[in-house]
């Protein structure tokens, strides 16, 4: 093997530079803001967790399940393992292991951090991405869904992203089981006409057929009998509930779409489902995405309980900011480089430099011994507010050269005036 092989991160991963963690930190800042605004309680939990709670959650229908999304593995401890491809199934458990029901009606919980699914990769699509998310859960009345989407639009609004709401109903498991018998019936009849993907799915949940990206299914789905209207027949409740959350929406001033296609990649969801999508994004247009899940966490050993939440992709929210040309925002400067002349000086630099520190000034030098003139260089690639030099002159007088970068000005004056002047001069 060569010595001098390289490594790249895995496919479908990629490293955050520290140019771009300004944008990465202004999209956290405002979710926590907000998440602090309704009351919701941030939790973190592991980013590993036993596969079957996973498998339990998502069901045997959802995508992770039947296109094999989840990163499993076998621990020493020959237990089965798996990143976590989503953050509800995680939080639930943790809800549960907690108690969280004793302490009230209802939990607001919001997380925030990185996602694992083995998909295929392409902008907006990685196989390692970053959500943030919230569950409400405890309430299952529509001024809670109502109030979730609003969060939601807020949050969007907040960040300069313009989406449009997708709003639909699921109904129960119960009177979904119904409509899906005919759907299958309907889909059936026409198998042959569909993609593989999709034939695939028939039998374990043909109400993906909707959400499937494949010209091939199209005509099959324009002709299909609409989860809606068989609701309406045949589920008066979860109707009701829909038509209370639209009024909601409507005195919320939250601008909303009704789509009857629209339904959700995981298996848990029931009544409410929502997308909020982008048009920059081609393909992967969905930003924002979420549902109620009355019956997860029955599904997940607790007693039932409704609950309902959302998820955002950071990653193609900052694809839309970037298509956007929203201004971005931009790390704090740093506002004083020290420049040092000579042996002496670079030893003294390092006292001046904690000092700096000391004072909280952003401070740096140049740590491998250049000429002056490439410290200067140095300096101004970083953009510095303020270049500092030492030589022997200033040694000699105690002294220390601020020099004002913006204004090219210049003048000598005693460290602790240096300091004052920088405070000043920060931005
Ligand atoms: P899609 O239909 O795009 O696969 P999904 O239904 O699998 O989405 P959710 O599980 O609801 O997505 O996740 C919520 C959000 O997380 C998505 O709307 C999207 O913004 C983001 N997301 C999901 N999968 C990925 C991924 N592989 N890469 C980047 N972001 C993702
Ligand atoms: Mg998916």
């Amino acid at each position: 093997m060569s010595k001098n092989k390289t490594f790249q991160s895995p496919r479908g991963t990629h490293d955050i530079l520290p140019e771009e963690i300004a944008e990465w930190g202004f999209i956290e800042n405002i979710f926590r803001e907000l998440c602090g605004r309704y009351n919701y309680g941030e939790i973190r939990t592991p980013l590993f967790e036993a596969t079957e709670l996973f498998d339990r959650a998502a069901g045997e229908a959802s995508d992770l399940v039947v296109t094999k999304q989840m990163y499993s593995f076998i621990a020493p401890d020959e237990q089965s393992y798996t990143l976590r491809p989503e953050g509800t199934a995680s939080v639930v458990r943790a809800f549960l292991e907690a108690h969280l029901n004793e302490r009230g009606p209802v939990s607001k919980l919001a997380y925030y951090g990185p996602m694992f699914r083995y998909e295929g990769t392409q902008a907006g699509r990685q196989r390692q991405f970053h959500q943030c998310g919230l569950e409400l859960i405890g309430a299952s009345a529509p001024e809670a869904d109502a109030e979730v989407l609003a969060l939601a639009a807020d949050f969007l609004k907040a960040l300069g992203i313009e989406a449009k709401l997708l709003i639909n109903t699921l109904g129960t498991p119960e009177t979904r089981a119904g409509y899906l018998d005919e759907l299958r019936t309907f889909l059936g009849a026409r198998r042959d006409t569909l993609s593989e993907d999709s034939q695939r799915r028939l039998n374990v949940n043909p109400l993906r057929v909707f959400d499937s990206k494949d010209a091939r299914d199209h005509a099959a789905v324009e002709a299909a009998p609409r989860l809606l209207t068989y609701l309406e027949m045949h589920d008066e409740e979860s109707i009701a509930h829909f038509a209370q959350l639209k009024t909601h929406l409507d005195n919320l001033g939250v601008a909303y779409e009704v789509d009857p296609l629209l339904v959700r990649g995981l298996d848990y969801y029931t009544r409410t489902a929502f997308e909020f999508v982008s048009d920059k994004l081609g393909a992967q247009s969905t930003v924002l995405a979420g549902g109620r899940y009355d019956g997860l966490i029955e599904e997940l050993g607790g007693a039932p309980t409704p609950g309902i939440g959302w998820a955002a992709g950071i990653e193609r929210l900052l694809l839309v900011r970037a298509a956007s040309e929203i201004q971005t925002t931009t790390a704090p400067r740093l506002t004083a480089f020290l420049i040092t002349m000579g042996d002496v000086a670079r030893s003294a630099g390092v006292k001046i430099l904690r000092q700096l520190r000391d004072n909280h000034i952003n401070a740096d030098c140049d740590f491998v011994g250049r000429s002056v003139k490439a410290q200067m260089r140095e300096a101004n690639r970083q953009k510095a507010r303020f270049a500092l030099l030492l030589g022997e002159n200033e040694l000699n007088e105690g002294t220390i050269m601020v020099k004002d970068l913006d204004a090219s000005t210049q003048e000598a004056m005693p460290l602790e005036a240096a300091i004052e002047r920088l405070r000043g001069g920060e931005q």
